[in-house]
């Protein structure tokens, strides 16, 4: 491997390590992703990133669960209760 292409894939590997976020991050983008999905767009394919740190991060998924159920008893114009929000988590 000459030098020229060990930077390029050096370059690779980081800036793989870039799209990767970190839960405060997850945090801030959950509800964006949440609004993406529940007016009908394509939240994975908008936000890859986030969509990756929910498939290897259980609190975050969790959190992510939580906010897509409310946002669906929102969009329906109810509130939920408590069994009706543990329901939709399951
Ligand atoms: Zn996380």
């Amino acid at each position: 491997m000459n030098r020229e292409r060990f930077d390029a894939w050096l370059r690779n590997i980081y800036d793989t390590q870039d799209v990767e976020i970190s839960c405060t991050e997850c945090f801030d983008l959950v509800s964006r992703f949440v609004e993406l999905e529940t007016s009908g767009r394509d939240a994975a394919a908008e936000l890859p990133q986030l969509k990756q740190h929910l498939e290897q991060c259980r609190a975050c998924l969790d959190e992510y669960e939580m906010l897509r159920a409310l946002a669906r008893f929102e969009n329906e114009g109810g509130t939920p209760s408590l069994d009706d929000l543990r329901r939709s988590i399951r």
